[in-house]
């Protein structure tokens, strides 16, 4: 039997023609001896049917069938009777009587459920992904991720992005996680690296002439694994000679927009998208990558509080710092149990204290240090926070930065919508921006300077004099582009100059053997004519994600490794042979051996999963 249509493509208009439906059975209900077989598959379900006396071969081979059976049925499709039609169902009018059923394969029992009511628990779901994946969400997630990735090549194509794909056996170029290796048996005691990023060869490829390349590339970085991270990702990835940073925004935001509109969410994106600069971002929301659906920025109350007689603030803003306050539109009512866990959350997050004030309804303000402050300074802080009756008002006297950073903090904790966690930002709205120049370096905490991008990050090209005299100061022109408080991507303009990279590395505290070393063979290319360029990546998973309306990045990945980065389908990574060791040119420690003994002995007693 050759299947003519999929499961969910009959309607009324296909009644009296003889079909073939193929697909899982989904269900077997005997209703007063008439026997109904839902068969499904990816676009929808087909209800047949066989009665004992009108199809009785069909009802033989009926009985037989079980929940999940691979089957083809045959018959000429009629209309249901009148009352049994279900309107919910695009398939619902008509029905297939069963003239013959092929078994095409057998099922047993399934391990985990696949109505999507039952929360299975993920290890076991991983374990049978490909039974999980027959789940409707799945289906649909991974058919979203294929239109959007379609969507996105021809935006970009129309931009002239031509798509290259770069190596993935690499030589170890850390940029910044540690790099997954893979020992060489042609060499033994040398490794390749997988890329962390495809950044070295895009550049290369400018070098090269190819002008917009782009790539949805996958990427590799060997750290501790948090919600949103997977040991081997996906990015969007682009590069671009003689393009400005404008371009590169332009570009995304084309890109994000046939993404959402691919995901059928167009519209959701502001018809323009917000920008802050680093510094602003810090300072109004203590955050590089702020979610703007929550709540107003943070304000600098300094002003309000020149020449203070309430000694905290004095102290503070006569030390350098400054007072900094937020309001909660809405959290005058919070109890004093409230109040104090967030003096404690203040302190647990560096803060020295935290002072509150309640909007009473005639505007005053209600607070334990009210009596300290000034008639004027109280009327300050309400104007300066647009204080409404009802409102809570947070302020921090600390350093700027601290002050910011705590008040971000609490005003995720209080406001964020629904409460999410950066993680889950799907669900309440779609709020993006960019977060530009960012600072060139950060410190490395242990005296010296660290790239916050990438080494071959520009210096902005206004602090470029800065690099000798305070390269702590100097911005890039590196952005970020964050949708609801997630980083989706970020970039730079490059470096082109060697006298500008080699001093770059210099401030880096690299060597000069170390950067021939590592990559000499970028500088090498530099040296015979290079364009100025600039790119971007897009975190894909995190993206679909987001359109997905998910809260975990697993559920838009296919075959997701765990937080441990194990694949419990496949049990990756898992323990070789001494003789495959010794032909790369290794040899298993002794804690090596007895930690892929325990793991042996795990996995030798877990019979169930
Ligand atoms: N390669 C960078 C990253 O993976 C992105 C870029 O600068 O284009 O973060």
């Amino acid at each position: 039997m050759i299947r003519t249509h999929t499961c969910g493509e009959l309607r009324a208009g296909d009644v009296g023609s003889e079909v073939v439906v193929c697909g899982w059975v989904d269900s077997v209900r005997d209703h007063g001896g008439v026997l109904f077989v839902d068969v499904r598959d990816h676009t929808g379900v087909t209800q047949t049917v066989a009665h004992p006396d009108e199809q009785p071969e069909g009802f033989a081979a009926a009985e037989a069938v079980r929940g999940e059976w691979v089957v083809a049925v045959r018959g000429r499709v009629r209309m249901r009777p009148e009352g049994t039609q279900n309107p919910d169902l695009p398939t619902g009018a008509v029905e297939v009587p069963i003239d013959a059923v092929e078994v095409l394969s057998v099922a047993e029992p399934l391990p985990i459920p696949l109505d999507e009511r039952t929360e299975t628990d993920e290890i076991l779901r991983l374990r049978h992904r490909p039974l999980d994946l027959r789940k409707e969400r799945l289906q649909r997630n991974l058919r979203t991720r294929a239109r959007v990735s379609a969507a996105v090549r021809a935006a970009l194509e129309a931009e002239g992005f031509v798509e290259v794909e770069t190596p993935t056996l690499i030589r170890s170029t850390p940029e910044g996680a540690r790099d997954y290796l893979v020992p060489s048996r042609q060499t033994p005691g040398s490794v390749y690296a997988l890329p962390q990023s495809p950044q070295l060869f895009k550049q290369l490829l400018m070098v090269g002439g190819i002008d917009r390349y782009y790539q949805i590339a996958r990427c590799w970085r060997d750290e501790d694994l948090r919600a949103d991270r997977q040991p081997e990702f996906t990015q969007l990835d682009l590069e671009a000679s003689f393009a400005e940073p404008e371009d590169v925004y332009a570009w995304i935001e084309a890109a994000m927009r046939a993404a959402f509109e691919a995901a059928g969410r167009s519209g959701e994106l502001p018809e323009t998208i917000p920008r802050l600069t680093w510094h602003d971002a810090m300072d109004l929301y203590g955050s590089d990558k702020p979610d703007l659906r929550a709540g107003p920025p943070i304000v600098d109350l300094a002003g309000v509080f020149a020449g203070t007689a309430f000694k905290a603030f004095a102290a503070t803003l006569d030390a350098g710092g400054t007072v900094r306050g937020w309001r909660f539109r809405g959290g005058g009512d919070l109890t004093r149990n409230r109040l104090d866990g967030l003096i404690e959350r203040a302190q647990h997050l560096g803060a020295k204290g935290l002072v509150w004030m309640v909007v009473e309804a005639d505007a005053s303000l209600r607070a334990p240090v009210a009596k300290f402050l000034s008639d004027a300074e109280l009327a300050g802080i309400g104007a300066a926070l647009d204080a409404e009756p009802g409102d809570l008002l947070l302020l921090a006297a600390d350093t700027a930065q601290t002050a910011s950073a705590v008040l971000g903090q609490l005003r995720l904790d209080l406001d964020r919508p629904a409460g999410h966690a950066p993680v889950e930002a799907g669900g309440a709205g779609v709020s993006p921006l960019w977060v530009v120049d960012f600072p060139l370096f950060e410190d490395d905490g242990a005296g010296g300077l660290t790239p916050l991008h990438h080494p071959f990050t520009s210096p902005h090209r206004d602090d470029v004099h800065l690099l000798d005299t305070d390269p702590a100061a100097v911005r890039s022109h590196a952005y970020d582009f964050v949708i609801n408080g997630v980083e989706m991507g970020s970039g730079s303009v490059r470096i082109h100059d060697a006298a500008v990279q080699a001093r770059m590395f210099e401030i880096l505290g690299m060597e000069e053997a170390e950067v021939r070393s590592r990559f000499g063979f970028l500088l090498d290319a530099f040296r015979h004519g290079v364009p100025p360029h600039a790119g971007f990546a897009v975190g894909w998973d995190r993206l679909l994600m987001i359109l997905c309306d998910e809260r975990s990045i697993r559920e838009v990945i296919a075959f997701p490794k765990t937080q441990t980065g194990a694949d419990p389908l496949t049990g990756a990574p898992a323990a070789v042979g001494d003789d495959v060791l010794a032909d790369v040119g290794l040899q298993m420690t002794p804690e090596a051996r007895a930690v892929a003994a325990a793991e042996a002995g795990t996995e030798a007693g877990d019979s169930g999963a």
